[in-house]
């Protein structure tokens, strides 16, 4: 493809998500092919010639459109929100158009001090405590990294590596192959997988511990745990706390949480992956209320705040902490050009240049568009909990049996007009019902609500407060 070809095929392919997004409401929001209905549609192997970009394009048209789940149509109230706006899209465009990585800041200043600044800005809309900042004068700072998932890895990986350095300390006559077996993390029940996948890949036991009838994790709770654990004689290295969970949105109490953990020097992550976009509006910081106990930080423009994926934003109270953890020695030492070395802050080695959709998404809309997003979803949430009194992520009960609620999924499935997930909530199927596109007006909360009420065969549905 030369570059004349590369500006049509290029032009071309905006347009065709442009007329996407302008038609999306028009679209059926989950697609009915069955399971293996692409093979017949694409041949098995490499064309033995490349193939014009008109051919693709329409391919993509024929054969992958029609696949799609489409998780920004107005109708798609299922899983959690991710992040697309065009300025996000646009970012995407150059970040790979100019397809350049960065290891330290030699190999790409810009990436770098870019990433830096972006993470003090959203740090500032955040509100988080100065001391995480990159610019503040002591060791805290903040990166960017793939996923929340990968963030609680890294946040765990600190904790155990802070655990161990610290029980070498305390008793020096004891080894790692002692020391590693004994620790052990804790989260709540209702936290996301990840975080136990984490306790998996990091060989940490992570124990789930049950909630409130909030589903929020409590600090009497946590320590009743630590207490029973270190009487076992098990060190406990690292709690990861939810601020809004998957399932129903629940904020763990982190004002106790922090408490505890720092009065037992354990090491504190929040995965505030999906909910933490809300505390860049002000009313809602209450939630964090505790925040200056915590030693690392996560949340996911990727998910509520328009920035498109991947874009997992993490801090660290001192990047020492990290730094130890992950620093290995270089094959050619040298003084660095540029601190903060933000290499050492993550799993892989390079970094894709993410900062740049970032500075496009924060410029573009201004703290000011961030809030008005994140209020309008809100307002449109409670207006469905006006419908059905729920906050955030809502969680309808039908009062009968879980197979009620099934049945009422699986003909909201088969017509296709709304896109909701079931969740087990206090062990009770409910229907989860989510705030996720940036389309999605009052007039489509009424159609949702009016589809479910239609189908609700038996009685009124019992609402969850
Ligand atoms: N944590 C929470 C609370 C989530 O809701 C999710 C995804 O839904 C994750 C973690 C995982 O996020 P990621 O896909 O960025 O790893």
């Amino acid at each position: 493809m030369n570059i004349e070809e590369f500006r049509e095929f290029g032009k071309a392919s905006v347009d065709y998500i442009a007329d996407y997004f302008e038609n999306i409401r028009k679209i059926d929001v989950i697609s009915k092919v069955e399971p293996g209905y692409l093979k017949t549609k694409l041949p098995e192997n490499v064309p033995p010639t490349g193939e014009p970009w008109q051919k693709v394009l329409q391919d993509v048209d024929r054969v992958i459109v029609p696949g799609l789940t489409h998780w920004h149509s107005p109708h798609f109230h299922a899983y959690f929100p991710t992040a697309n706006s065009f300025p996000g899209i646009v970012g995407e465009l150059f970040l790979s158009g100019l397809g350049c990585l960065s290891k330290d800041w030699d190999s790409n200043p810009a990436c770098i001090e870019l990433e830096v600044r972006m993470m003090d800005w959203l740090a500032k809309i955040l509100g988080l405590p100065g001391e995480f900042l990159n610019s503040s004068e002591g060791p805290g700072g903040g990166v960017i990294q793939n996923a929340a998932s990968e963030s609680t890895l890294v946040g765990l990986l600190c904790g155990k590596q802070r655990a161990l350095r610290d029980t070498l300390k305390q008793h020096p006559n004891l080894d790692e192959t002692y020391i590693i077996p004994k620790l052990v993390a804790y989260t709540s029940k209702e936290s996301n997988s990840s975080i136990e996948k984490a306790g998996l890949l990091a060989s940490v036991t992570m124990r789930l511990l049950p909630t409130d009838k909030n589903g929020s994790l409590r600090g009497d709770v946590l320590l009743e745990a630590i207490i029973r654990d270190k009487d076992d004689g098990l060190i406990p290295c690292c709690v990861v706390a939810t601020l809004g969970t998957t399932g129903s949105c629940a904020f763990d109490n982190l004002d106790e949480l922090g408490r505890v953990c720092s009065n037992g020097g354990i090491w504190l992550h929040v995965d505030a992956a999906y909910a933490g976009a809300a505390f860049a509006c002000p009313e809602y910081r209450y939630l964090m209320k505790g925040i200056e106990n915590v030693d690392s930080f996560n949340f996911n423009p990727h998910k509520w705040m328009l920035v498109n994926s991947d874009c997992s934003a993490m801090w660290f109270k001192n990047t020492k902490d990290v730094e130890r953890a992950f620093k290995v020695k270089a094959t050619l030492p040298k003084i660095p050009s540029f601190k903060p070395e933000l290499e050492h802050w993550q799993i892989p080695t390079s970094r894709r240049f993410r900062a740049l959709k970032l500075w496009f998404v924060l410029r573009i809309y201004g703290i000011e568009g961030i809030q008005k997003h994140i209020r309008q979803q809100i307002s449109l949430a409670k207006f469905f909990e006006h419908l059905a009194r729920i906050w955030g992520l809502s969680a309808l009960d039908l009062g009968g049996e879980d197979s009620l609620t099934q049945e009422l999924l699986d003909e909201i499935s088969r017509r296709n007009k709304i896109f909701l997930m079931p969740y087990y909530y206090r062990e009770k199927l409910v229907v989860r019902f989510v705030i996720c596109s940036r389309f999605t007006e009052k007039s489509d909360i009424l159609y949702a609500w009016r589809e479910i009420l239609s189908l609700v065969k038996h009685e009124e549905p019992y609402i969850h407060n």
